[in-house]
């Protein structure tokens, strides 16, 4: 069977010896000393100012809106996996979603300006696939209209744009760390900022507001994670450059494989590259999906259809139709790819779409 993406596995005995630490120290949460050295070693390896440790992507977008103090309206992707939208909505703010660009598949900057009104406070963009959006462009946006910016880079761990790590752009940063993800630590997240005032804000919220033992400096949640999950992430870091270049050489893989096959790839932004921790590729109709996803099932194989359904399909949000979206949500399929996929499995997932 040959699924569309597995957790990266990392040495068990490595594992043990940090587990043997945590129970010598009788330590499992609460700030202890594996979570600041992964925070540390993750912020120099991400190139960023702060980052902290949360329990997971979602809690992370939420408190990156709570943070930033975001009400009213929020422009956003339809093309993500729901929590974008969802902890929008969970924040009690109203999503409006502005349509994708056919190409790149990230949110179209020329058609964020129509969607402004008194109401809006934020974008919140995600950098679909790990593609780069165009953050200059949002960036020129958000300060002409005094709008925020939050970054879902639950799939970018290791892009960049003009050369420097994606997730120092925007106010804000949600990374996902789940398992199905390129980098993970079990269950789990970051958020990142540039602020050292917005991180202390964040720190304070992600320990229900605890300011000392009782003492409390504002609202908050519990978005703390583990010294278990902090030992997995330490030891995946030590395999995350390895990680990555096999994503790329599977991207290259699949890529020469099927050129030619009536298929589109994303376009990566020009200035920016790619971590490559997906392999989506675009048919020229659902039907034609369809036939190849049968064909691949049959034989063991299983593609996920990722985004999909477009967001605007939630019953939940009031929205006008995303043509491109919905287009884009109903030809695109995400083909197997992580660490261990060899070149034999790739050539014969591949060797369906030549028949
Ligand atoms: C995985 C993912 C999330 C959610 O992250 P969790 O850690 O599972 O909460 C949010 N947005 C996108 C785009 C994701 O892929």
């Amino acid at each position: 069977m040959i699924p569309v993406t597995k957790p990266f596995l990392p040495p068990k005995e490595e594992v043990i010896q940090y587990l043997d630490e945590i129970w010598e120290r009788n330590w499992f949460t609460n700030d202890g000393p594996l979570v600041k050295m992964l925070e540390d070693k993750l912020r120099r390896y991400l190139e960023l100012e702060h980052l902290l440790f949360v329990s997971n992507g979602t809690i992370a977008l939420q408190i990156a809106l709570k943070a930033l103090k975001i009400e009213g309206e929020v422009i956003t992707t339809p093309f993500s996996y729901v929590a974008t939208t969802s902890s929008i909505v969970w924040e009690n703010c109203t999503p409006v979603f502005v349509d994708i660009d056919p190409e790149t598949w990230n949110i179209d900057p020329v058609l964020i300006e129509k969607s402004i009104t008194k109401e809006t406070t934020a974008i919140l963009a995600t950098h679909v696939f790990g593609n780069p959006c165009d953050v200059d462009a949002i960036q020129n946006i958000a300060n002409s209209h005094g709008l925020k910016v939050i970054y879902d880079s639950a799939h970018a761990f290791g892009s960049t744009y003009k050369d420097k790590p994606i997730m120092t752009y925007g106010d804000i940063n949600a990374i996902s760390f789940h398992a199905t993800k390129l980098y993970h630590t079990v269950e789990g997240g970051a958020i990142v900022t540039n602020s050292l005032q917005l991180a202390k804000r964040m720190m304070y919220m992600r320990n229900f507001g605890h300011d000392g033992p009782g003492r409390f400096n504002g609202i908050g949640i519990n978005g703390k994670n583990s010294e278990v999950h902090a030992a997995v992430g330490l030891v995946n870091l030590n395999y995350a450059n390895e990680v990555l270049t096999k994503r790329r050489d599977n991207y290259d893989r699949y890529k020469s494989n099927l050129q030619g096959e009536m298929l589109t790839f994303q376009k990566i932004n020009d200035v920016g590259t790619s971590n490559h921790s997906y392999m989506p590729v675009l048919f020229q109709n659902e039907k034609a999906l369809n036939e190849i996803l049968t064909e691949l099932n049959d034989n063991n194989i299983f593609p996920r259809r990722y985004f999909y359904p477009s967001l605007d399909e939630l019953d939940y949000v009031e929205s006008g139709k995303m043509k491109v979206s919905q287009d884009i949500s109903s030809r695109i399929l995400c083909l197997p790819t992580f660490h261990d996929l060899t070149i034999n499995q790739i050539d014969f997932i591949c060797s369906f779409f030549k028949k």
